[in-house]
């Protein structure tokens, strides 16, 4: 009998165009499935309506096609997973919501983004969450329940027990996590009704039987939590990997403030995916000149292991090229 096919996934989030960012990270998560012949699955992250656009959506999935990327389960695809985008799936999110509160692991937070932000807060290591002080852990249950009975704005934290991070092996960066500190409370269930990121993740990942995520290194300090999350559901975590991120020439993470970043400028400044892959293929040190190159020509022999990490990320000035 054959082995299961290892895999992995790429989870864009359509509220705005993919950049190079985007893009590096597509094509190594997709060089690390396709190198192992396994199943590439496309899930669309778009949860948060007030940003996410359908239309955006679609163009992330033209893009990717563009770049020369494929998948086997996706939104426009189908498979067995279905459905392939997060708003669709929100009934799986309350479902865990509700068995995590069923077993006392969550409380509710009543704070406000201000008072959160203007709490004393204890130093952190680059790299961790911002770390919630437990102001509402404090409130005796009682008293919690009669504000949320009596419709008190409030968003739902997962209690972490215990001071020490959960460490990982992580297919980039190594070991991680060891020696840090745990991370505080985090929200699992927003105070304007929408599950948060770190549990629509778990939830999916898991069903999805993803067995390995690769993503940007700006997630890396979410991981943790993340794990704590799959201890807690009984679930089974998948393997990480973190890759580096892309810096402008500011030295700032690659976002909408930077020009000329994204596929579709490239596209229309007459750059072709050979191109582009090309040249993030010397940006990661996959190869050693910026030469044109299909992404399907660097599956063979593709191994994450190889990625090297980057402390900041790399910088990438499409404007020189
Ligand atoms: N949707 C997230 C993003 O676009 C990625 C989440 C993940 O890979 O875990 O940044």
């Amino acid at each position: 009998m054959s082995a299961a096919r290892v895999r992995g996934r790429y989870a864009p989030s359509p509220t705005g165009e993919l950049h190079l960012g985007n893009a590096s990270t597509a094509l190594l998560a997709w060089l690390s499935i396709r190198a192992r012949g396994g199943t590439f699955v496309m899930r669309v992250e778009d949860l948060d309506r007030q940003r996410s656009r359908d239309e955006l959506a679609e163009q992330c999935l033209q893009d990717l096609e563009w770049l020369g990327l494929d998948w086997d389960e996706g939104p426009d695809l189908g498979g067995p997973c279905a459905p392939y985008s997060q708003w669709e799936r929100r009934g799986d999110y309350v479902r865990a919501f509700e068995r995590l509160k069923g077993e006392s692991r969550l409380y509710p937070c009543f704070c406000s983004r201000r008072d959160i932000a203007n709490a004393p807060s204890a130093p952190q290591d680059p790299g961790e969450m911002r770390r919630y002080p437990g102001t509402c852990r404090a409130i005796a249950h009682e008293e919690a329940m009669a504000r949320v009975e009596r419709n008190d704005r409030h968003a739902w934290r997962f209690r972490v027990d215990g001071e020490v991070s959960p460490a990982f092996d992580d297919l980039v960066r190594r070991r991680w996590g060891q020696g840090r500190s745990a991370p505080g409370d985090f929200v699992v269930y927003r105070a304007d009704g929408v599950p948060a990121y770190q549990l629509a993740v778990v939830v999916d990942d898991a069903a999805m039987a993803i067995d390995e995520v690769v993503r940007g290194d700006d997630l890396l300090s979410s991981t943790p939590a993340q794990l704590l999350l799959y201890d807690a559901l009984g679930l089974d975590a998948p393997l990480f990997g973190h890759v580096p991120l892309l810096l402008g020439t500011d030295g700032a993470r690659l976002s909408k403030r930077h020009r000329g970043i994204t596929l579709r400028e490239l596209r229309e400044a007459g750059h072709g995916p050979e191109a582009v892959v090309g040249r993030l293929a010397k940006l990661l040190g996959l190869r050693p000149d910026a030469g044109p190159v299909t992404a399907r020509d660097l599956v063979p022999g593709f191994d994450l292991a190889s990625v090297a990490p980057a402390e900041r990320g790399h910088v990438v000035d499409p404007a020189a090229w």
